[in-house]
């Protein structure tokens, strides 16, 4: 969830309005003296059920909560989104938090394939990369296999790959920035990676964003990582991500092991929807970034360290999954690559009888308890109760309830009111903080968009839409963040630019339409039914508002200005809607949105 709708689950349009200008309930409306100009009969209304407001005065305006806010502070929606959720108590990103230029970001992935490309050159041919070539040779991975990951070699030299990459137009601050060279204390720098064997690591997207290194000598550590850039943050990132995406969708399952080689064998043997976690325990970002592609997600665990950290995570797995996380947990000593080697079908067994990790968590904390004995009872319950507090799902909560009073033998009331103590200390201070204010049951549906947002996902993911002659009006979009980044995408020529020109705080929201789901085919004829359909809902709300206008008129006269602007705005709405009904019989569009 953004911060965006996190704050409009918070805050209520006519408590804030409210500070302005009272308000005298009117049906299901809310109404009064206009804010914004000086008027002696009230002609503002707010709409509590749309969250929103409009003026049927002089201003002949209207809109949400945030456009409210920056209308009246005269602020703009990154300042009106921060006011608001200080009072709402969400913590919205500065606006002085760097914000990474796509420019940057694509010269650093340009830089990093590049450099794949020379590693994998490397290893393909060089003869100082016979020991690598041995090496995977030994580890049976076959040459498809070395090429689809396109895995590659670094040369035993303190600046081979610098020298390459200066030679081709690289300077030295962005080979830094990359983290595929380290500053030397005395000034200048040397390569980071030398005689180890290369895997290049990918977002979903496929842009190469770090690499991972393995020594090839007794050389430590044994893996090295590319350092956190602004394009590398490993603990959300997933090797094997770009080539497993589409079999994770398919399949509509996740498989996350820990390490570079486990990935690749897998994949080398069709289990093509497996990812890696890449050494380090599976954060709640890594969960994330799969709850794209998939629902399911199982976690293959090694025997000795037993996912100790997996089970202390698991609630955090599984609410930001919002669904169960199942685990499976490797024989003794093994890892997934020589249980696949040895024997596919083990791996294939072994997925089947994947367990939920809660369950597993339950099984392993008790595995060395006497539960006949009061003392372990009391330490099983210690152990488990805290993570069942954290549990998000009300329904599965009351399940494990369930289970540990079974366990324990106590009653299940009497755990609960166990949990309820445990329960606000582990919350986020700001949910805390929230939470006083508005209580978690009064959370507000968020008056979201669907076609707004997919009209902007198609916008923004498809660049050539904007040779259609197709254009939606920014007043087409109800949601202030949608219009902000609809007239922000209007004025920009690429994505570059319409990023510098939006505010940090709404870049996270932006990123989850660029990276909206949308099935790749008929774009055009998508795009020109979105714009359709958002004309269709506007022409409608003018003549929901003309009517309203027209009564108000009639009862005190005054919202002249109202019918004025709706006349200007051409409205002879019979007509424009007959035009979209006919358009959309047509199925195909209007020329030119615009009036
Ligand atoms: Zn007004």
């Amino acid at each position: 969830m953004s911060v965006i709708e996190e704050v409009k689950q918070r805050i209520d349009i006519v408590d804030i309005v409210s500070q302005y200008t009272s308000l005298t309930k009117s049906g299901r409306t809310l109404r009064g003296l206009c804010p914004f100009h000086s008027e002696k009969t009230p002609s503002f209304f707010v709409y509590p059920e749309q969250q929103s407001w409009h003026c049927f005065g002089a201003c002949s305006t209207g809109g949400d909560v945030f456009s409210f806010v920056m209308k009246k502070e005269d602020i703009d929606f990154g300042e009106a989104l921060r006011l608001l959720g200080e009072r709402a108590g969400v913590s919205i990103p500065s606006k002085s938090e760097p914000r990474i230029g796509r420019d940057e970001r694509e010269r650093l992935y340009q830089t990093n394939e590049a450099a794949a490309r020379y590693f994998h050159d490397l290893l393909l041919n060089s003869p100082a990369a016979e020991k690598a070539r041995d090496y995977v040779a030994n580890r049976g991975l076959l040459l498809e296999t070395v090429t689809s990951f396109q895995l590659g070699f670094s040369l035993n030299s303190w600046d081979a790959l610098k020298k390459y990459l200066e030679e081709r137009g690289y300077n030295e601050n962005e080979l830094l920035s990359g983290g595929l060279v380290t500053e030397k204390e005395a000034g200048g720098s040397y390569d980071r990676f030398r005689n180890r064997l290369m895997f290049p690591i990918h977002d979903a997207k496929g842009h190469i964003i770090g690499f991972g290194a393995r020594a090839l000598d007794d050389s430590l550590p044994k893996y090295l990582n590319s350092p956190q850039t602004v394009v590398f943050d490993k603990s959300g990132s997933l090797y094997g991500i770009d080539l497993a995406a589409a079999a994770i969708r398919e399949r509509d399952i996740a498989v996350i092991v820990e390490g570079f080689m486990d990935t690749i064998t897998a994949h080398q043997y069709s289990f093509n929807n497996v990812v890696a976690s890449m050494g380090t325990a599976v954060t709640e970002k890594q969960v994330n970034t799969l709850k794209r592609l998939t629902r399911n997600v199982i976690l293959a665990l090694d025997a000795d360290t037993a996912g100790e950290e997996a089970m202390l995570r698991s609630v955090g797995y599984e609410n930001t999954l919002g669904a169960e996380v199942r685990v499976i947990v490797l024989p003794e000593g093994k890892d997934p690559d020589s249980v696949i080697k040895e024997d596919a079908r083990t791996w294939q067994d072994l997925l089947g009888k994947a367990m939920p990790i809660m369950d597993y968590t339950f099984k392993m904390t008790t595995a060395s308890l006497d539960l006949s004995t009061a003392r372990d009872k009391s330490l099983a319950a210690d152990r488990l109760l805290p993570i069942i507090a954290e549990m998000k799902d009300i329904v599965r909560q009351g399940h494990y309830l369930e289970k540990l009073s079974r366990l324990v033998n106590v009653t299940e009331r009497n755990l609960e009111n166990v949990l309820r103590q445990i329960r606000p200390t582990l919350a986020r201070p700001w949910v805390k903080a929230a939470r006083q204010r508005v209580p978690e049951q009064a959370l507000r549906p968020v008056y979201a968009s669907p076609l707004e947002e997919q009209c902007l996902a198609l916008l923004l993911q498809h660049p050539e839409l904007q040779k259609c002659s197709q254009e939606p009006l920014p007043d087409y979009f109800e949601n202030s963040e949608n219009r902000e980044i609809f007239t922000a995408w209007q004025q920009s020529s690429d994505i570059l630019s319409l990023t510098g020109r939006l505010d940090t705080a709404i870049q996270e929201y932006l990123d989850s339409l660029m990276n909206k789901d949308l099935i790749d085919n008929r774009i055009e004829q998508k795009y020109t039914d979105c714009v359709l359909r958002l004309r269709e809902r506007f022409l409608r709300s003018l003549e929901v508002k003309r009517a309203a206008a027209l009564a108000l008129e009639a009862e005190q006269g005054g919202s002249a200005a109202e019918l004025a602007k709706l006349k200007e705005q051409g409205i002879d709405n019979s007509t424009q809607l007959g035009e979209v009904f006919t358009q959309k019989s047509r199925g195909a569009g209007i020329k030119g949105g615009k009036k």
